[in-house]
């Protein structure tokens, strides 16, 4: 008989989800609005910062998609973005026909380099195209130097949109992720650290554009008895069922957390004296990571037996544990071939080492034994 699956990350459920999705049913709100959606974004606010505003979504894609809209990116407009990330970071871009500058990450937190960030800024204004926004990256729950790509931002005057899908709970010098920028993205997808089976967030800095950014996503009805319509809209709003699953989950995140950050102690206690390897953590304490996802970076000419990235994975497949490498950088990927990118090759040294290990809130003791024999049996 195969051994049941260990994923990267799964669905954990706290409880009482059930219940708010059964008023839900009691209330008769089978509907992209009412009291789950109204709460959700109480609880992401209260939970994030007091002064934001929160507006719920469909999914993290649409809220960065509503973000560009928000900011008025047009055809051909230069849009910067952290290269190494999932492509829903990216894709938005090109729904509005902008153009993106992909940019290469630094070693410490693997997110968006802030020396290439000003080289690509001052190559748009040489071009007399100063880039409409800046969306970087919490990868796997670590912030990025979020003090110096701010500071960039703000001594040109362009739009930070911080990509916070991975990182809700994170902090940076004490601030949560998806609150430094003109927008924070989050994502409910069913992988990501809470799920509303599928749903994201779009955290504004002001009720004025949360209240823009509900209208685009409800269609852009203008105020009048009929449909009337001045603007094109979307369908994104987040369903009440799916919003009350999030405010179930919100009431256990801070626990999950914990328990993810756990993993990341287990994988650096596991590989502590393993030649070669090194798990990805803070790099000092102005970083508080949510431990999404642990990952790992093999460096094949020191490990035993030169064992790559890939051999690791391919002993994890075999006994039905789930790894995956690091996200291929956008740069590199078939689609954005003719998009222009500024930096070295990290981001693409990270990709050719790199691996994400089983990092759920609801792994076992029985899960990380499996882990741990995977291992042994790989260095002994
Ligand atoms: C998951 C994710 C998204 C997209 O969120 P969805 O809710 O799946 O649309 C965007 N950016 C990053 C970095 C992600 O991991």
């Amino acid at each position: 008989m195969q051994k049941s699956k260990i994923w990267l990350s799964s669905p954990h459920m706290g409880g009482d989800e059930i219940n708010y999705i059964n008023s839900a049913f009691k209330e008769n709100w089978i509907a992209p609005l009412g009291p789950n959606v109204i709460g959700f974004e109480k609880d992401l606010q209260t939970y994030l910062d007091e002064n934001k505003k929160i507006a719920v979504l469909s999914s993290g894609t649409a809220a960065i998609h509503l973000s560009l809209i928000m900011l008025g990116v047009k055809r051909n407009d230069y849009v910067i973005c952290q290269s190494m990330t999932f492509s829903a970071s990216a894709n938005p871009i090109k729904y509005m026909d902008a153009k993106a500058i992909f940019i290469d990450s630094e070693p410490d937190t693997w997110n968006m380099c802030p020396k290439a960030l000003r080289k690509a800024i001052e190559y748009g204004i040489r071009e007399n195209k100063k880039p409409k926004a800046v969306i970087c990256v919490h990868l796997y729950g670590m912030p990025a130097q979020l003090d110096k790509i701010k500071s960039i931002c703000d001594e040109y005057d362009i739009a930070l949109i911080e990509d916070a899908a991975e990182a809700l709970g994170s902090t940076f010098e004490n601030q949560k992720c998806g609150t430094f920028g003109d927008y924070g993205i989050l994502s409910f997808n069913g992988n990501k650290i809470i799920t509303t089976s599928g749903g994201g967030a779009l955290v504004c800095n002001s009720q004025e554009n949360q209240k823009k950014a509900v209208f685009y996503a409800t269609q852009a009805r203008d105020d009048a008895p009929h449909y009337q319509h001045s603007e094109i809209g979307y369908n994104y709003r987040l369903s009440n069922i799916s919003a009350g699953i999030g405010r179930g989950q919100m009431q256990v995140l801070d626990k999950h957390i914990a328990l993810r950050r756990k993993m990341n102690q287990f994988y650096q206690e596991l590989f502590k004296d393993t030649e070669g390897i090194t798990v990805f953590k803070e790099p000092n304490s102005d970083y508080f990571s949510n431990h999404w996802l642990s990952a790992i970076l093999v460096d094949s000419k020191k490990t035993k037996n030169n064992l790559t990235r890939e051999d690791i994975r391919l002993a994890f497949e075999e006994e039905n544990i789930e790894s995956r490498p690091l996200w291929k950088p956008m740069h590199l990927q078939p689609v954005f071939k003719d998009e222009l990118y500024f930096g070295g090759t990290v981001a693409e040294d990270l990709f050719r080492d790199g691996l994400c290990l089983p990092s759920g809130s609801n792994l076992t003791d029985e899960d990380r034994d499996r882990i741990t024999s995977v291992i042994g049996e790989l260095f002994k």
